[in-house]
């Protein structure tokens, strides 16, 4: 069992999300737990502030550290990385660190247990909390989200899709593309003309040898194509 949990100033975003298809279906199969947090309920005053402006000036605000810290600390049992149990990642949700690949969902799939996912927002988070608390900063891409929720909901997907049993067919991941450094092969279903367009012949042959050498010079192809980066 893999659990998130997720750190949050709209807590709402996450309410119906993960009651669809897969992440659905591993959730009901116990496969995954997953829950969303008020950031606002590790704050001390009346008006339960978690903002604050930047030190040195400039636009907008900052989250400041100590809800933060003191929601980590809840939920891994430590404010310090190194007193984390070896399987709790904490994950800031941030565009200045590593970008999500296959590969890294991959390895939380595998060697994660516990997934604290923190959703910065305004000018991001005050630096301390990378500093000490994050094991991985990651980012889903060269640009700028509004808030680190839309990347929490990528992330948990992709983590959540290759956790074992969590695919009707235990050989669908295995197949996709990324998993094996290359884009997946054309698929086509019925009807085998559609417009003129008609599906190669190899696939409808039966001969289960010729469909494979078939999808797999495709898939080459493909990636060639589209993405020669990933055949460096
Ligand atoms: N001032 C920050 C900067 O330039 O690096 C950007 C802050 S952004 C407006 C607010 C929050 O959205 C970030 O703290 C982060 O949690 C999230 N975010 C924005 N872009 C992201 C990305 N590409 N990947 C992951 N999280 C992102």
């Amino acid at each position: 069992m893999l659990r998130f949990d997720i750190i949050t100033i709209f807590p709402e975003f996450f309410r119906e999300i993960f009651d669809y298809g897969i992440i659905r279906r591993a959730r009901a199969a116990g496969l995954v737990e997953i829950e969303a947090h008020d950031l606002r309920g590790w704050t001390a005053d009346k008006h339960h502030v978690v903002d604050d402006r930047p030190f040195g000036g400039g636009d907008g605000m900052v989250l400041k550290p100590e809800p933060i810290f003191a929601a980590v600390e809840q939920f891994a049992g430590a404010a310090r990385r190194e007193d984390y149990g070896a399987q709790t990642r904490v994950i800031l949700l941030s565009p200045q660190g590593r970008v999500l690949t296959q590969s890294l969902a991959g390895d939380l799939s595998k060697n994660a247990k516990h997934i604290v996912l923190i959703c910065g927002r305004y000018e991001g988070v005050d630096e301390r909390v990378a500093e000490a608390l994050v094991t991985d900063e990651v980012s889903i891409g060269d640009y700028i989200l509004s808030g680190g929720e839309p990347a929490a909901i990528v992330l948990l997907d992709a983590v959540v899709r290759l956790l074992p049993g969590a695919l009707g067919s235990e050989t669908s991941a295995v197949n996709e593309s990324f998993s094996e450094g290359l884009l997946d092969c054309p698929q086509y279903t019925r009807p085998p003309d559609f417009h003129g367009m008609r599906v190669p012949d190899v696939l409808l042959s039966g001969n289960h040898g010729e469909i494979a050498r078939w999808r797999r010079e495709a898939a080459l192809d493909k990636t060639r194509r589209k993405r020669p980066d990933l055949l460096k």
